[in-house]
């Protein structure tokens, strides 16, 4: 067949969004990814014959199932729980698992289908899943979120196995949860095996996990910096968020000699104009993860900052930016405006936080950019390192495991340039990242065969 008898993006294109409908966020996703790919994959048959791309977008499985479970008042509650597995060439399934009233199929397939090409990148044999459930844990006991995961993985566990796919954290689903969810598995199968990922340390979980992302996140800003002789020394940082990826984020950012000005909530953003230093940083951890409060109260504890209501952080002026709350919070505008600020840098803590305008706007004014696929790959990548210290049956050193994810996060950003170098000094991240990422699966797709 000639190169010019394949499918082009637009039709490609239709048939995602034709089979699947009401799922603005997955095609959002192949989007983005396609873009990239169809101008790799012009010269080279094998990809387009073996309709690769068309099978990395066709999740292995999506399995849905009904979630019952009791409030404290002894009413019965039901809920939709998801498992989506997109993609085993290179590994066991692998990704988190959200709870947020936003989750819905259509984004657990975006979710699992970035998570293969991010799993990928990390360089450890992890294939790509995520799932969840639009349960909403906010304003629930402790009881009920314990019944809620139990009633989870009693359907769950069946589909899921420490070679077969392997779940973690995601939005509201932390350290606590993955122990209740741990906790059935163990008790329904008698098995105790590394299954999930984010466990306790007691249990079989890895230092550094909790750290992993959004430190990661800022190593590979700080790479993204070297390559313009450039580091984090003084510069002002805009971050979204303030859960774990967040604050961990801020965290590093300022060890590394930035001063961070914002963190933000559903309700708002808070400005420091003095910056958000550790001892303010421990607070919001603690004011969050503990007490479950509102961003908002930041501002009772250290008067000088401002809370704004309503409003992403991404007028305020900075040098580099760091979207670490949900997908799409970043829209083209809100780049545009980064942009005219003067910003220099954009790393995604967060999955999808840009919207395919912001992607193009950011593409456009060839900013240092990167993708959550690159640079939030730190959370994954220490997972697989979970998942190998499971398997040893002991546990690493944190020295070691530091090193590890620099490690990864460097290598990472190697295969970003080995594929999204423009020349004239400009790095495309998005096309380096989403072409190393689809080589690694698609070149085991085509070991298979057509399976
Ligand atoms: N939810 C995280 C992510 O988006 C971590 C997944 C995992 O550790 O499996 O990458």
């Amino acid at each position: 067949m000639a190169v010019s008898d394949h499918v082009d993006l637009p039709t490609f294109m239709e048939g995602v969004k034709k089979r699947n409908p009401y799922q603005p966020e997955f095609v959002q996703a192949v989007q983005e990814v396609a873009e990239d790919i169809f101008e790799f994959m012009q010269d080279k048959e094998e990809y387009h014959s073996q309709q690769i791309l068309r099978r990395i977008a066709e999740p292995d499985r999506v399995v849905s199932f009904r979630v019952c479970w009791e409030d404290d008042n002894g009413n019965v509650r039901v809920q939709r729980g998801w498992r989506v597995q997109n993609n085993n060439a290179i590994g066991p399934y692998k990704g988190g698992i959200r709870f947020h009233p936003s989750v819905t199929e259509s984004v657990l397939k975006f979710l699992a289908f970035e998570q293969t090409f991010k799993n990928a990148l990390t360089g450890l044999p992890m294939g790509g899943g995520k799932g969840g459930s639009n349960f909403n844990p906010k304003g629930k006991s402790v009881r009920e979120i314990m019944r809620f995961c139990q009633s989870f993985m009693t359907e769950l566990y069946r589909h899921i196995g420490a070679d077969i796919d392997v779940p973690a954290g995601d939005i509201g689903v932390g350290g606590r949860e993955i122990g209740f969810m741990f906790g059935q598995y163990k008790r329904i199968t008698n098995n105790f095996t590394g299954v999930l990922t984010g466990k306790g340390l007691e249990w079989g979980g890895s230092l550094i996990r909790t750290e992993a992302t959004g430190y990661g996140a800022v190593y590979f800003l700080a790479n993204m910096l070297a390559t313009k002789s450039e580091d984090l020394t003084g510069k002002t940082a805009v971050i979204s968020g303030s859960g774990n990826v967040a604050t961990h984020a801020a965290e590093k950012i300022v060890q590394l000699g930035g001063k961070v000005l914002t963190l933000s909530d559903s309700g708002g953003y808070i400005h420091d104009p003095d910056g958000i230093d550790q001892e303010k940083i421990d607070w919001v951890k603690t004011h969050k993860t503990h007490r479950r409060g509102r961003i908002e109260e930041y501002v009772t504890a250290f008067p000088k900052a401002t809370f704004v209501a309503g409003k992403t952080p991404w007028g305020v002026p900075c040098d580099v930016a760091l979207p670490c709350a949900t997908q799409n919070e970043l829209l083209g505008d809100d780049a545009r405006m980064l942009i005219a600020n003067g910003c220099k840098a954009v790393a995604e803590g967060a999955n999808m936080p840009t919207d395919l305008d912001g992607v193009h706007v950011f593409k456009a004014a060839k900013i240092l950019y990167a993708p959550g696929k690159a640079s939030n790959a730190g959370g994954v990548a220490v997972s697989g390192l979970e998942m190998s210290q499971n398997s040893e049956r002991r546990s690493w050193k944190e020295e070691e495991l530091q090193q590890m994810l620099k490690d990864i996060m460097s290598g990472i950003h190697k295969s970003c340039l080995a594929y999204g170098d423009q020349g004239g000094g400009y790095i495309d991240y998005v096309k380096g990242a989403n072409i190393a990422g689809f080589k690694k699966v698609a070149d085991a797709m085509l070991a298979f065969g057509v399976v």
